[in-house]
């Protein structure tokens, strides 16, 4: 089923300048950019993108440290539409923990971080992007970060080469 999903290049991907390679992946795999647009987002916007749902799963602290991280800088929104788009996406993306990411993957490939080091030492896990991650995640995040005249509809040679 054809389905929109959202890529976030977080500031440390931006500010390593790996914004362009990320994209070409997604590219690469015939994903559709259908809205893109650079942001620093505040620390209220983020708290709605990192929901409560963030705190359940990992506890407050984490939430806030992920709250400071995201706003450090400006980043890369990103809409892409594909085939089963999020589950697509994700695979691309690669594990949470970069450590813990298959090479080939974007974390997986540019990082190398592990859970256990960012606890210890109390440190971001700096994983590159953002990739939501559920059909409802991606849905309630597209429309939190665009509205809907920033989204675009065209045609891709991919839709005659790679799906139609
Ligand atoms: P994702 O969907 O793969 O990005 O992972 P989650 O939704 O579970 O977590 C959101 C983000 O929280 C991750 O991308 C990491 O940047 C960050 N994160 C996850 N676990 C930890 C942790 O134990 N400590 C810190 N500081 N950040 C974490
Ligand atoms: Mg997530």
């Amino acid at each position: 089923m054809l389905e929109k999903t959202l890529v976030v290049v977080k500031p440390d991907g931006v500010q390593r300048s790996l914004a362009g390679k990320i994209i070409q992946r997604f590219e690469d795999a015939g994903l559709k950019i259908v809205g893109m647009k650079m942001v620093w987002i505040g620390k209220e916007f983020a708290k709605k993108h990192y929901t409560e749902d963030i705190e359940k799963r990992h506890g407050e602290k984490v939430r806030g440290m992920l709250v400071g991280y995201i706003t450090r800088g400006p980043v890369v929104a990103i809409v892409l539409e594909g085939i089963e788009a999020v589950e697509a996406v994700r695979k691309i993306t690669g594990s949470t923990y970069p450590s813990a990411a298959a090479p080939g993957t974007i974390r997986g490939d540019f990082a190398h971080m592990t859970k256990e080091h960012a606890i210890t030492n109390d440190q971001d896990v700096q994983n590159l992007l953002h990739a939501s991650g559920s059909k409802e995640e991606a849905k309630a995040e597209i429309a939190l970060w665009f509205s809907e005249k920033e989204l675009h509809s065209y045609k891709t040679v991919h839709e005659a080469h790679v799906f139609h």
